[in-house]
């Protein structure tokens, strides 16, 4: 069958007048890129992410543009922009600081797929290649879940829904495009993300994608380990940390991806209170519009662990200083076949770990040699924390913040 000859379904379109998305709404850039492929006789639509969190009240983080422009026409079009991407081609176009991502709509991977120099699978049915190129109807059903397959059509501006997505938003409630379970099988990482959509918007998710999530839980180790390192970051950095990390451990979904971690929770129940108070400082973090580096989420998240384990080498006669080193790098090596955090990433949580321990006894004559580590400040940081999370030591803390402002 010819790809014009795939049947789409019919949307559901709502004109202007019936939704409460306006072009005030958008980025300057969004708008400027929208009105180009318009101009130049391409359908342009404002898509997923960006037209849910205007439905649902929230500030996008950005945008994404679909068309039916191909990745080589978009390029044409924008002097300032780049092709980039594998799995999927994408061109980004820059407007000032503005990155507006603008991708091709997508074609449907059913029944045609084998020997398709477009599409690429691995030998566990995931896709590793998705360059088929379609009608929106096609490309709004190989989407995630139906809230996330909205369009704003800047033509007439209206919202088009194929998937149910607006009843859905309304509902509050994640749902799966197609079967859930197929869906997962075809990308494990969707489930890591309808647990962080059902966390960040304060929806539930759909009793059947629930379900399928229950049950192929540990296929999330499957998942590519780079890309878990990108989605780790998001699910705890998203503003709904601790949220998100409980519908992680209800689903089942926590332990297949931290089993250590989750041991040592399960062991001991002040890992959970340490877990709960770092989900929250995140939190707190996001709201006050602080950022936070990887490494910083990563050395918290991991902090209580990392201690057990630097503990343990020591009380086998180790220095504590190789022994936190040690201890942290073992720990993240082990844990890179399911989220592969980068070398300098594990390097600086190992030095920041192994500076805990040279901060419990302050010295006047290597401190100023310590506050000038590059780990130091989110050394600092992590204890604070931990110092307050043992309700002790103010007098310790105010000391390195003094000599830290000092040097
Ligand atoms: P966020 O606010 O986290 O950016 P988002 O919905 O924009 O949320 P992105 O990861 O930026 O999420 O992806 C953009 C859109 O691409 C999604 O809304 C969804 O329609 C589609 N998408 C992203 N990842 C997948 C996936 N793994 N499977 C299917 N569709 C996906
Ligand atoms: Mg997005």
């Amino acid at each position: 069958m010819d790809d014009n000859a795939r049947i789409s379904p019919e949307p559901v379109v709502v004109p202007r007048e019936g939704h409460s998305i306006s072009r005030k709404d958008l980025s300057p850039g969004t708008l400027k890129t929208l009105y180009r492929l318009k101009d130049a006789g391409y359908v342009a639509c404002v898509a997923g992410g960006g037209v849910r969190d205007l439905l649902v009240g929230r500030k996008p983080k950005d945008f994404d543009v679909a068309t039916d422009a191909h990745p080589e026409q978009v390029r044409r079009l924008f002097r300032n922009s780049r092709l980039i991407g594998r799995r999927f081609r994408l061109v980004h176009a820059l407007f000032g600081d503005e990155i507006i991502e603008i991708s091709t709509f997508r074609g449907s991977h059913d029944g045609d797929d084998q020997g398709n120099r477009f599409i690429e699978k691995n030998e566990h049915g995931q896709l590793i290649r998705d360059n088929k190129y379609g009608t929106p109807g096609e490309d709004a059903l190989r989407r995630d879940f139906t809230c996330n397959s909205l369009f704003y059509n800047i033509a007439d501006f209206s919202i088009i829904d194929y998937t149910g997505g607006l009843k859905d938003i309304e509902a509050r409630c994640i749902r799966s495009i197609g079967d859930p379970a197929a869906r997962i099988e075809e990308d494990p990482v969707r489930m890591i993300r309808a647990v962080r959509f059902a966390g960040t918007l304060g929806f539930t998710i759909e009793p059947e994608l629930d379900d399928a999530i229950r049950t192929h839980a540990s296929s999330i180790q499957k998942a590519s380990a780079p890309r878990m390192f990108e989605e780790c970051k998001k699910l705890f950095l998203c503003g709904h940390a601790l949220d998100v990390y409980r519908g992680l451990v209800d689903v089942g979904l926590f332990r297949w991806i931290f089993p250590e971690l989750t041991m040592a929770m399960e062991r001991d129940p002040t890992h959970r209170t340490w877990l709960e108070k770092v989900m929250g400082q995140f939190d707190r973090w996001r709201a006050h519009g602080a950022s936070v580096s990887a490494e910083l989420m990563f050395a918290l998240l991991f902090g209580k662990l990392h201690e057990d384990m630097m503990q343990s080498r020591i009380e086998r006669g180790m220095a504590p200083f190789p022994a936190a080193e040690q201890a942290v790098t073992d720990h993240l090596v082990r844990l890179s076949q399911t989220v592969f955090i980068p070398k300098a990433i594990v390097r600086h949580i190992a030095h920041l770990m192994a500076l805990q321990t040279r901060m419990e006894k302050p010295n006047r004559k290597y401190a100023n040699k310590i506050v000038r580590r590059q780990s130091f400040h989110d050394a600092l940081i992590y204890f604070k924390l931990r110092k307050r999370h043992e309700g002790c030591d103010a007098d310790l803390v105010a000391w390195w913040e003094e000599v830290a402002g000092e040097s």
